[in-house]
């Protein structure tokens, strides 16, 4: 498989040095060179696959041979060693829980199959790879526990001392071995210049192999079709000849962006839709046409607080420019923190089910979907992209009650801290790197 930036101004790229790069060199983000299909024949024998088997399908599509299957099947199983619930609670609606790799969100699903890729390259360079990181708390733990342990890779953490919370603190700096963490005498932004500046570095560069491992990166994308690839065929099993709708808690548009690849690659999928909290650029595109990004606004939902998001640039890329057919694909709602709060009362006193902001804003669009778009009997699944004990204050907000911490949470809260104090000087920075 071949890969474009969506600047269209760099040559055609292959995976591996997609991966590495990260940010194509003229500023876009990659993109395959066209999107894999799957016949009837090919889905039919994935029907009632285990999740591996469907993700293990996907991925070589993309892969196209760069990695021998054999290892891509290895990496796969290496990735994915937790489990995907799609959990049933009502007839039609269904949350598919993302949450139960290490740090209980999401983004482990990208992180683990970057991070295993990355050290596949690395290995085939014989080289050992470093990955720079600036974080303000989530992604970063992500990245942190995507390579921790992967031969041939190393970490180096970057985050604001002060300014993450106590369990996004303790999940960056207590990873160890190949994980290094710096706490940095200063603000995200410092975090960040000093990130830049090390990469424009050539000589470091290029001394310690340096890579992003940032959001952005093509191989964060491509595992996030595979949990829509198989919920889309779980709940066609369930609803024969119906096809599935999934809500997607929205915020750089990264997940969103996963679900059109496995509707476009012939999954049975009939809608997506993108809920947004009042950071709403994109969903106040599909709705009028017109991209007007705002500043970003804090809300309770605040791994989404994305004022002009950077997939909008793919699902452009994907749907040709053309709103109305990335409009006939995706709805986009946005959902008030008000509103948000009311859910996840609503929901809990409902079914019972305890769900986390971001999955809360997600559930709501589904409804005012459903509102708008009568009579709609497509099974839906909601994309619970966070656990809700990592959110306990807005729970306790909205229910009036305490949850305990799953016990994995509770261990990383009673680990020894270990981090490297360090000044938003670039000069201790870069001769801390020139040593390391
Ligand atoms: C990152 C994140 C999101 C948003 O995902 P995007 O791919 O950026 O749209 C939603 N919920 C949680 C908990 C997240 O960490």
């Amino acid at each position: 498989m071949i890969f474009y930036s969506t600047n269209k101004k760099t040559t055609p790229t292959s995976l591996k040095k997609a991966t590495l790069e990260g940010l194509a060199t003229d500023g876009g983000l990659y993109v395959p060179s066209e999107i894999p299909g799957f016949s009837e024949e090919e889905i039919e024998l994935l029907r009632d696959a285990p999740f591996n088997d469907i993700a293990f399908a996907v991925a070589k599509k993309f892969n196209d041979g760069e990695i021998p299957d054999g290892r891509l099947g290895e990496i796969v199983e290496n990735c994915f060693t937790f489990a995907t619930p799609l959990v049933g609670i009502e007839p039609h609606t269904y949350i598919e829980e993302l949450f139960n790799g290490p740090t209980l969100a999401f983004k482990d699903y990208g992180a683990r199959f970057l991070a295993h890729l990355t050290g596949y390259f690395a290995e085939e360079d014989h080289r050992l790879i470093t990955i720079l990181v600036a974080t303000s708390g989530d992604t970063g733990s992500a990245v942190a526990y995507g390579f921790k342990g992967v031969p041939n890779t190393r970490v180096v953490l970057l985050y604001p001392s002060g300014k993450v919370s106590r369990l996004q603190e303790q999940q960056l700096t207590t990873v160890g071995g190949n994980v290094t963490a710096l706490e940095i005498d200063g603000d995200f932004d410092d975090c960040q210049r000093l990130v830049k500046q090390a990469f424009m570095d050539a000589e470091l560069k290029q001394k310690l192999a340096l890579t992003s491992a940032n959001s952005i990166n093509i191989s964060r994308l491509i595992p996030q079709s595979f949990y829509y690839a198989w919920g889309s065929l779980q709940l066609e099993t369930r609803h024969p000849g119906k096809k599935a709708v999934f809500s997607v808690p929205s915020g750089n548009y990264g997940n969103l962006t996963g679900g059109v690849l496995a509707k476009m690659m012939g999954f049975p999928i009939d809608h997506l839709i993108a809920g947004s909290n009042v950071n709403d650029s994109v969903t106040r595109y599909l709705e009028e046409g017109r991209y007007e990004p705002h500043p970003t606004v804090e809300t309770l939902s605040s791994a989404m607080d994305v004022g002009n998001p950077s997939n909008f640039a793919r699902l452009r890329y994907f749907y040709r420019d053309d709103h109305r057919a990335m409009a006939a694909d995706i709805s986009g709602y946005s959902v008030s923190d008000a509103e948000t709060l009311d859910t996840i009362r609503a929901v809990y006193d409902r079914f019972g089910y305890i769900m986390d902001p971001h999955t809360a804003v997600g559930f709501r669009a589904l409804e005012k979907f459903r509102e708008t778009n009568k009579p709609c009997d497509e099974p839906a699944a909601i994309l619970s992209t966070a656990h809700p004990a990592k959110f306990i204050e807005a729970i306790k907000d909205a229910l009036d009650m305490d949850i305990t911490l799953p016990d994995r949470l509770q261990e990383v809260l009673d680990k020894q801290k270990i981090s490297i104090p360090m000044s938003a000087d670039y000069r201790d920075f870069s001769s801390f790197l020139s040593k390391f």
